[in-house]
């Protein structure tokens, strides 16, 4: 039986710390034995979670807890050619004290389910004798009574909606990649093309390191302004055929408000191959957000700007909330204003110069590269209109998407 033992008041132990005056061996071991015959008395008579709290804290309080108690009066009194021993001997009980704590939660824990169980399956089949006859009355379990209820965690919304983009492209045959958050300059911007005078590596946008002006430009660290560097070291490991997605963390200098976070994750992909072409990022994308949004969404590609892909384009889809008209609720809708189009993501062929970084030949290979702010997504998924909500950890927000 490994079940607790009921103890009378009287019978209780009522254990304490003894003061040493012999520091023997044999002192030591006699004391030793007298606490852990105590440990095991107590542990045994722990028959609830409320009794395993007060077990614990009686033996591994900080501040007045047995093991405390052991450590001054055993220890610390000891004097110094019995230090050695009494160290020994006191590390040897924390870990004995510690490991028979955890052993009573668990065994407190599995009694209270399987006790549960029993209860319930006698009550329901027989409801006039007592399941339990022969103990006092303050024993019996009150089934009316709340269980312990073990709080169950759930995704983040952000994470969430991360994992929803990543299964629509692994369903696609993409593999995921991820990178380190701490780059060097050159995988954030000199191998894809970004020219050393261009905006982006403005001190206002790009979060660099400290104490790195002793080193060349391109060693210098900073923190990844997007996921793109993941699409270089992937490309460095790997020939093509190449289909990845990186999802991450990347940082930016902007002050927080409604619409901007210096923190932000985002998803790229990039598939390198021969013949791949821009219909083939059309079609890919197009398909990724009816996945994402419903299969009536529609995409529009606009010409766009990017250093790494030529020729670049801004993905726009079809308002979700007004279906792409414009307005809704009798007046112009809010959300696209009033455009009926909503822009997501950039993208765009990989431009020729990033494959000399990564020693891929450009005139056998070609492919699409693009990106997307999972925060803005998540935004949209779920109609949340302050970004700051993703981050500030507030409970009540994050219990919605439970
Ligand atoms: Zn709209």
């Amino acid at each position: 039986m490994t079940g607790c033992v009921r103890m009378s008041p009287k019978k209780k132990s009522a254990y304490a710390v003894p003061k040493l005056k012999d520091f023997s061996a044999a002192a030591l071991e006699k004391a030793a034995k007298e606490l852990l015959s105590a440990l095991a008395a107590e542990s045994n008579a722990v028959c609830s979670e409320a009794e395993w709290k007060i077990f614990r804290d009686r033996w591994m309080a900080r501040g007045n807890g047995f093991l405390t108690q052991i450590n001054e009066a055993w220890l610390k009194a000891a004097p110094k050619d019995a230090k050695r021993a009494a160290g020994q001997c006191v590390n040897e009980l924390k870990a004995k004290v510690e490991e028979k704590v955890g052993a009573t939660s668990e065994r407190v824990l599995s009694e209270a389910r399987s006790k549960g169980d029993t209860v319930g399956r006698t009550q329901t089949r027989d409801s006039a004798s007592d399941p339990r006859r022969g103990e006092s009355p303050g024993d019996r379990i009150d089934i009316t009574l709340p269980g312990i209820r073990r709080p169950l965690g759930a995704e983040h919304p952000v994470i969430k909606t991360m994992n929803e983009m990543v299964r629509v492209f692994r369903n696609l045959g993409y593999s995921v990649e991820e990178g380190p958050e701490i780059e060097t300059d050159y995988y954030n911007f000199e191998a894809l093309n970004f020219p050393p005078n261009h905006p982006a590596r403005d001190t206002q946008d790009t979060l660099f390191i400290a104490n790195q002006e002793s080193k060349p430009l391109r060693e210098r660290l900073l923190l990844r302004t997007h996921t793109s560097p993941v699409q270089i070291r992937t490309m460095e490991k790997m020939k093509p055929p190449v289909r990845v997605v990186c999802p991450g963390k990347v940082h930016r200098n902007d002050a927080p408000d409604a619409t901007h976070s210096p923190i932000f994750h985002q998803i790229e992909g990039l598939a390198v191959d021969t013949n791949i072409t821009f219909c083939d990022l059309k079609g890919t994308l197009d398909h990724a957000m009816k996945e994402m949004f419903g299969s009536s969404v529609k995409t529009r590609f606009y010409p766009s700007f990017f250093p790494f892909t030529e020729p670049s384009a801004d993905v726009q889809i079809s308002c979700i909330f007004c279906g792409g008209r414009g307005y809704r609720d009798g007046g112009p809708c809010r959300n696209c204003k009033a455009s009926g189009w909503i822009e997501l993501l950039g993208c765009g062929m990989v431009d020729p110069n990033v494959y000399g970084f990564v020693d891929y030949d450009a005139k056998k290979v070609s492919g699409f590269a693009f990106g997307m702010g999972v925060e803005r997504i998540a935004i949209l998924k779920y109609g949340v209109d302050d970004i700051q909500l993703f981050f500030n950890g507030d409970v009540r927000f994050l219990e919605q998407f439970g």
